[in-house]
């Protein structure tokens, strides 16, 4: 492959610049100096291209050779992605490590898809069938809970001229297709893209479901489509990795990609261990039987960091073309932009704000644009999402920083994760003042079809009595309690229920891990149902707030989080006996009265 030699005539920490690369293109893989570093070139002046190298470069040094391979920077794609831990470039890392220690050698070529593993591969087409581009072939089981499908490769359409059924390896030939102009191809189980490129698909449709979380406060409040975008800020110690875990574990997608993203070193070991042991509670088999992990360490080369999210959404566009809900998690995408800050000094470009390359916007906004809810490109109806949920770590909290403000402009959902929260105990640590989902009305008519007419006004009912709490705080911090009215009070209690009993919630108990949205609502409408009966009463009644607090249905309400889902008419039942408890305590008070 390879076709031309240049020369190395400089050297600045990742980026390298050669000359007498004649013929090469933009993002072509290059190999650096006889140790073969994997480099791509990422700026081109007649033959002298400006290259960055995805590993340490030190001890290389002018007038040592460039081979080019005139292919872009690709990834392997077929069955054995699935359990798969990659690095950024897709080299796999677990089977370096295993081979080569913790330290990676440069230049350790290592397969990024197993060549010699034989998977079962079983038709769905016969001899003579029409297939495009997308279209399913056959399967292959890859793990004990996903099936892959091989679909003919972009750009192949044509009559099945013959299709194997058995044991194979990805790199063997398992159908041959005939195209009209009568040239067959050999298609493998083993496809490569090229990861700056984004995979096609036929159209983009606006969404039209929540990703169900199962965490109430994510679900009912911030909600994200599935094909949507989110973004989490991560303060330290603000239960961000409690977070990501729980979507990870719970959300509705089949398929996670998980892009570790040059967190410190340690950090990410913790990734490499942690993710590893998480059990997928709907097949209690280990997570990874569905997740595709991608981990750059701080301590590898930048421009490896810079390639893994491109990396990791290819490979995410891979199972969404297979007809896949896919959720893909990004942490941090500010490691990534730093990377590109870096590349960017490196190359002397003229900087924009904070230093940041002035196309960082435009990077940041291709990244996400890559999710969504599309038609693939299979000539069958097939619909399938990505979900992109990226964490952001902006330095000192600072929200105005470019990196922050630049994924706000583009993401529709925005979960603000509060270290102060944390440190109240009160989990899932999202802001409820501050975050925000811009997808609400797009999916009100799911709310109101799959879980209830009354779904979107609870919401909006429990939504403004929070913002009155926040109102009514400022008030008794002035003046004190006294100041308020009953019905104000109310406010406060109900709030603080809201909170409480609704919004916190125990990744690790055994219940309240996962909330149907079913109960989310049942859980919503019974602290609305206490309190409209309760406000009711205290203008009609007079009831006081002590009498209201005293009831003791009001337990019941503070357990509710623990009713099983398979119980969900205790809910009715609850709400009956706060009908007939507000009831007697005005029979009682009249009866005091008279
Ligand atoms: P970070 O990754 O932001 O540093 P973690 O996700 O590791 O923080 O969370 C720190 C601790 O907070 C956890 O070990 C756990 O005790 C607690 N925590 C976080 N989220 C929850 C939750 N949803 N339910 C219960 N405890 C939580």
């Amino acid at each position: 492959m390879q076709q031309n030699t240049g020369k190395i005539v400089k050297v600045s920490g990742p980026v390298v610049i050669a000359d007498g690369l004649r013929g090469a293109k933009m993002y072509d893989v290059v190999q650096v100096s006889e140790g073969k570093l994997i480099g791509e070139i990422i700026e081109l002046n007649e033959d002298k291209a400006t290259i960055q190298v995805y590993e340490e470069t030190s001890g290389i040094g002018p007038g040592e050779p460039v081979y080019t391979t005139n292919l872009p920077l690709s990834v392997e794609l077929g069955p054995g992605l699935i359990k798969s831990i990659y690095d950024g470039i897709q080299r796999p890392l677990d089977i370096i490590f295993k081979n080569e220690g913790a330290f990676i050698a440069r230049g350790v070529e290592a397969e990024s898809l197993n060549k010699t593993i034989k998977w079962d591969f079983k038709p769905s087409v016969k001899k003579g069938d029409q297939v495009s581009a997308g279209d399913c072939l056959g399967t292959v089981p890859e793990t004990s809970i996903i099936t892959h499908r091989i679909m003919v490769p972009i750009g192949i359409e044509g009559a099945i001229e013959s299709i194997s059924e058995g044991s194979y390896k990805v790199i063997d030939t398992i159908a041959k297709i005939k195209d009209k102009s009568g040239k067959v191809h050999d298609v493998k189980m083993l496809q490569k893209w090229p990861v700056r490129k984004m995979r096609p698909y036929q159209e983009k449709m606006p969404p039209k479901e929540p990703l169900i979380t199962g965490q109430r406060v994510i679900d009912t409040f911030f909600t994200i489509a599935k094909g949507g975008t989110a973004c989490i800020p991560g303060p330290f110690g603000s239960g961000k990795t409690v977070v990501q875990h729980q979507l990870s574990k719970w959300c509705n997608a089949e398929i996670i990609v998980f892009i570790g993203c040059g967190e410190r070193g340690n950090e990410m070991t913790d990734v490499l261990q942690e993710f590893p042991e998480l059990i997928d509670p709907n097949s209690g088999k280990p997570l990874m039987e569905r997740t595709v992990l991608i981990a750059n360490t701080s301590n590898m080369p930048v421009a490896a960091r810079e390639a893994s999210v491109y990396t990791g959404i290819t490979i995410a566009e891979y199972y969404r073309d297979m007809g896949y809900n896919v959720a893909l998690m990004a942490d941090s995408t500010s490691r990534w932009a730093e990377a590109m800050r870096e590349i960017s000094g490196r190359l002397e470009e003229m900087p924009g704000e904070e230093g940041y390359p002035a196309y960082l916007g435009t990077r940041i906004a291709s990244f996400y644009e890559r999710s969504g809810r599309v038609k693939c490109l299979s000539s069958k109806e097939q619909e399938a999402t990505i979900s992109v949920i990226g964490a952001v770590s902006p330095p000192g909290g600072d929200l105005s920083e470019p990196v922050t403000q630049n994924t706000l402009r583009t993401v529709q959902v925005y979960w603000s994760l509060q270290d102060k929260l944390a440190y109240k105990r009160h989990f899932p640590a999202i802001d409820w003042l501050k975050s925000y989902s811009l997808y609400l009305d797009q999916l009100s008519s799911y709310f109101k079809d799959e879980i209830n007419d009354n779904y979107i006004q609870t919401r909006t009912i429990a939504m403004s009595i929070l913002q009155e709490e926040s109102e009514l705080e400022e008030t008794v911090r002035l003046v004190g309690i006294d100041a308020l009215s009953k019905k104000e009070r109310l406010t406060l209690d109900t709030a603080r229920a809201i909170r409480e009993d609704f919004l916190h919630q125990n990744a690790f108990d055994e219940i309240d891990t996962y909330t149907s949205m079913k109960k989310q609502f049942l859980m919503l409408d019974l602290i609305i149902f206490f309190h409209n009966k309760a406000r009711e009463m205290i203008e009609k009644e007079g009831i006081s707030n002590e009498q209201l607090n005293q009831l003791s249905v009001k337990n019941k309400i503070v357990r509710s989080k623990f009713i099983s889902e398979d119980d969900l008419k205790e809910f009715q039942k609850i709400k009956d006996e706060i009908e007939k408890e507000i009831k007697s305590l005005a029979s009682n008070n009249k009866g005091k009265d008279e």
